[in-house]
Order: C-alpha cells, then sequence, then structure tokens
C-alpha cells in the first residue's frame, strides 16, 4: 500500500483510494464469482414471491409485494454540494432505500432475497410448493406455516441484518435467532423481540457473533444460518437494485452515459450490500457506473482488503483501528471474502469518513431535505465533494450524476433521531 495511504488509515483521518484493479465489464463480467444470470435469477425469485409478500406484509399491499424505493431528488442537499465545491453541472439524487418498506434499510433486499431462498428450497422438498411455477401464496396457508415453525433461521448482525432476516422469517412463520454484537443498537433488538425473534447479546464484535452463530447451525438440518460474510443469495438480493437502476433513473427522468457517468455512494460495512449495488449496476450500465464505497476512518474493511489485495485476510485492528463508530450498520473491521472479490475489478474506489462528519451529515440531510438517516446511511452524503477533490478519474471533469446510497433511518424512534440530532449540532460547534 502507498505510505501517505497508510498514513492516513493509520491516523484514522479521512482517505479516497483509488482501486487500481478497476476494469471495463465486458473483460471482467465472466470471471466474477457472482454472475449477472445469478442477480437476474434473484429478481425473478422476487417477482414469484411478489404475491405471497402482498399477502403476509400490509405495508407492501400497495406495491404488490416488490420491495422498492424511488430516486429522489434532494435539491437542499444538492445546493449545499454545490455552495462547496461541486460543479453546477452534476446533479445530486438520493437511492431512498432508508425507507424502503417493512424493515427501513438496504438489509431489506439482500434479508429477503436470503429467506426466500430458505424458504422456497424446503418447500420444494417438503411438497409444499409443487414446483418453482406453483403459486406460492400457498406458503401463507397453515400447513406451510406450521412446517416453518419447526425450522430456524439464524444469523450474526450489528442491527439490519438481524432486522430484516428476523422481520420477514417470522413473517412466513420461522423460528429466528439473532445473534447481535456489541454495537446494536436497543431500539433495533427491541423491534426484533416484538416481531418474535430471539435475540443473542455478544460482548464481542461482529465477526465473533458470526463464528458463534456459524458454528451452532453447522451439522443441525433444520438450523439455517444465513451467512453474511460468504452468502450468495444475499449478495444476489442487494443485486437486485443494481439491475433495476436503468428502469429507475428513467423514472426520475435521468440518463447517463460514460461522459455523463452516474457516481454511486455506497456505505461499507462487510461489502455485501454495496458490492451487490456495484456488481449489480455495473452489470447494468457498464462504464456509465461508477462506484465507490463510504466506510468509518475507524473500520476500512472493504479499503483495505482491496488495497493490500489481502482480501478477507486482513483486518482493520492490525492498523490499530479498533472498529468502534457511530455507524453501527458499518462497524466490521474485516471483509466480505466474496465482495471483495466481486469488487477487485469492479469498484472505482474507496472512502473513508470520521464519526463526527456522519453525525453532521445526519444533521445536514434533515436540515436541507428533511431525511431521516441513521449515521450509516449519512456516510454516503461525503461521497461527491470527496470524489471530485481527489481528482478522480479524468472522465469526471465531465458533468456527473451523483447518487447517494440512503442505506437506513426511517425506522429511527423520534427520541433517537433527536439524539443524534443533538449529537449532530455539538459536531457542527465544534
Ligand atoms: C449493513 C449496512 C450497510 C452496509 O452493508 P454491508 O453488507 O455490511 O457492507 C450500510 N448501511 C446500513 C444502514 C447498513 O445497515
Amino acid at each position: 500500500m502507498d505510505a501517505a495511504l497508510v498514513a492516513g488509515l493509520r491516523a484514522a483521518e479521512p482517505v479516497c483510494f483509488v482501486n487500481p484493479g478497476r476494469r471495463p465489464m465486458a473483460e471482467v463480467r465472466d470471471t466474477l464469482p457472482v454472475t449477472l444470470a445469478g442477480i437476474e435469477a434473484a429478481r425473478d425469485r422476487f417477482d414469484r414471491f411478489a404475491p405471497l409478500l402482498a399477502r403476509l406484509f400490509p405495508e407492501l399491499g400497495p406495491a404488490e409485494g416488490v420491495v422498492e424505493s424511488p430516486l429522489l431528488s434532494v435539491p437542499g442537499l444538492a445546493r449545499r454540494l454545490h455552495e462547496a465545491g461541486l460543479p453546477e453541472t452534476d446533479r445530486v439524487y438520493l437511492a431512498a432505500d432508508h425507507a424502503l418498506p417493512v424493515v427501513g434499510s438496504v438489509k431489506a433486499r439482500g434479508g429477503l432475497h436470503a429467506v426466500l431462498c430458505v424458504a422456497e428450497r424446503l418447500a420444494l422438498a417438503e411438497g409444499l410448493l409443487a414446483g418453482p411455477g406453483d403459486d406460492c401464496r400457498r406458503l401463507a396457508e397453515p400447513a406451510a406455516k406450521a412446517f416453518f415453525a419447526g425450522q430456524t433461521l439464524s444469523v450474526g448482525s450489528t442491527g439490519n441484518l438481524g432486522l430484516s432476516i428476523g422481520v420477514f422469517g417470522r413473517g412466513l412463520g420461522f423460528a429466528v435467532v439473532v445473534h447481535m454484537s456489541a454495537e446494536a443498537k436497543a431500539w433495533k433488538k427491541d423491534r426484533l423481540r416484538a416481531a418474535g425473534a430471539v435475540v443473542v447479546e455478544h460482548a464481542g464484535d461482529y465477526a465473533a457473533a458470526c463464528a458463534v452463530a456459524r458454528a451452532e447451525a453447522a451439522g443441525n438440518d433444520r438450523l439455517h444460518f444465513i451467512d453474511d460474510e460468504n452468502s450468495v443469495d444475499l449478495f444476489t438480493g442487494y443485486g437486485v437494485a443494481g439491475l433495476r437502476l436503468p428502469a429507475k433513473l428513467a423514472a426520475a427522468g435521468l440518463s447517463v452515459s460514460p461522459e455523463t457517468p452516474l457516481c454511486l455512494y455506497l456505505p461499507c460495512g462487510v461489502g455485501g450490500a454495496p458490492g451487490g449495488i456495484a456488481l449489480g449496476g455495473r452489470l447494468a450500465l457498464g462504464e456509465a457506473a461508477l462506484c465507490f464505497t463510504v466506510e468509518p476512518t475507524t473500520a476500512p474493511a472493504v479499503l483495505l482488503g482491496l488495497a493490500t489485495g489481502r482480501h478477507a485476510g486482513i483486518d482493520a485492528r492490525e492498523l490499530g483501528l479498533t472498529g468502534p463508530t457511530v455507524a453501527d450498520g458499518l462497524a466490521v473491521t474485516r471483509p466480505s471474502a466474496l465482495a471483495c472479490a466481486c469488487l477487485e475489478h469492479v469498484l472505482d474506489g474507496a472512502l473513508t469518513v470520521t464519526d463526527a462528519r456522519m453525525l453532521r451529515l445526519v444533521g445536514e440531510a434533515h436540515a436541507a431535505d428533511g431525511l431521516r438517516l441513521e449515521p450509516s446511511a449519512a456516510a454516503a452524503l461525503a461521497g461527491p465533494l470527496a470524489v471530485r477533490r481527489a481528482g478522480f478519474p479524468a472522465r469526471l471533469g465531465r458533468p456527473a450524476v451523483h447518487l447517494l446510497w440512503a442505506t437506513g433511518g426511517s425506522l429511527l424512534p423520534d427520541a433517537v433521531f433527536a439524539e443524534l440530532l443533538t449529537q449532530a449540532g455539538a459536531c457542527a460547534c465544534s
């Protein structure tokens, strides 16, 4: 690694790593561990199960069972970015995954897809569905629910993934056990317990919580561990968001091209959600998409995995970075091997942002456009200026469309959000 980059990382300063491994999509698309066909299969599974989801989750009724969010124009944030030096010709939009129905975070797609994969596999084996084309609404009937009640889903989580697996899994009738790491917020645990999931609290970090869950599930065929660090089902579920970008851009009246690229700013923990979105986005848009991860300065897991080439073989703790951060969704010091393998040639760059900045950005998003974001999601807002200042690829000398990927926050309880705004105010003065 470059000496200046290492020094910046060690000092927990914001950095911008430009990925030298980035390749044109046509060169690498057939060499990746996750394929376009895999992500399309996930999209088709969402479509097949939409009628069941509309029946099980009243919130999904209006959208007929499709879990999606729009691209929003954010005039207030755009004005602030332009005032701070973003070229006037650049446009700024927000991917509103913080408002995804049912679970209020980017984990909705990945978690739901992983749950549906288990449910479909078991239902086919058990004869609850006659074949893949059978009417999935049969799984809302008492016989199916009784069967699922004897099956347990388990997952390790910093909060939002547990919430997604817990709420969707319970909705289908599964028993659910969520192993929560130390940083998981009390309100997320409370919500899970209210949904009927069992929450196991761990004093250790996220990787430790996952390790316990993984070990417990080994050799038990009624216990289904959803592995955030390695699950292709999670990854392809996230990837569907990328495949849906062209339709969403069209709906927002936006057109992008290699000359006027779409720059995606993706808050990043273990790398699954940003990895899936980046891969799906680049498969759908090719060289018209540039993808950047954003991580806390105290937990730059994917940045380190890619910059060192060691992927999941490195832990930020080796640099003396221990991971505590206000961004509970990003509090991960070791990246996913699957995500690193997918991002190695797909990602344009990796940024870091301090806790104080994330808190200020929570306040700015609220003041500017009335958004309710958690700090993990607000991290995306640091992207456009950092990328422009890093003098990013020559073609960014041309106009760009910046897409801030808001990954969570709409379900933050009022008191918790008020406290975040107070902290944001304190950071703004300091
Ligand atoms: C989980 C999460 C992310 C990052 O996803 P990873 O798959 O862990 O990289 C980003 N933002 C929020 C709010 C999250 O919950």
